[in-house]
Parts: C-alpha cells; sequence; structure tokens
C-alpha cells in the first residue's frame, strides 16, 4: 500500500444516509471518486478537489460532481 489516504470511512448520501465507501478512479482523468460499498450506484465525485496527476481540469467529476446519489438522478439539494 503506498501512501495513506485521508479520506472518511462513511459518507452521507443526499437523503442523509450513511454508506461505507470505497476508492475508485476516474476513468476520464484520472481522480479519485468513492462510490457506497453497499450500493455502487451512489457515488461522490471530487468536484474541485483535482488530484496532481489530473489529467483533465474540466471532467464531469469536477465540472458536474455528483455527490451522494446516482449519475443519472436528479439532484435533491443542488448547492
Ligand atoms: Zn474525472
Amino acid at each position: 500500500m503506498a501512501g495513506e489516504e485521508e479520506l472518511p470511512v462513511r459518507r452521507r448520501d443526499q437523503e442523509l444516509d450513511f454508506h461505507d465507501v470505497l476508492p475508485e478512479n476516474c476513468p476520464h482523468c484520472g481522480c479519485q471518486f468513492v462510490y457506497a460499498k453497499d450500493d455502487p450506484g451512489i457515488v461522490w465525485d471530487p468536484g474541485r478537489a483535482w488530484a496532481e496527476e489530473c489529467s483533465n481540469h474540466d471532467c464531469h467529476c469536477h465540472d458536474e460532481p455528483v455527490i451522494g446519489r446516482r449519475r443519472d438522478e436528479e439532484p435533491v439539494n443542488p448547492l
């Protein structure tokens, strides 16, 4: 294992339910997002947290981040 990741173990989805999460790399830019262990359809994108090795700052995961919901679901609480 290279490097300690400072990822929260659990995150809240947009309905405020907690999920255990696992990291995954965005196939489009290489940044890390996380998804719910119990429901991999629910994801949390990095938003403005670009990784150093990010290859595309305009990637959808930065430009239109999906936070605690499915990619095809409308946000309940747009910030
Ligand atoms: Zn991306």
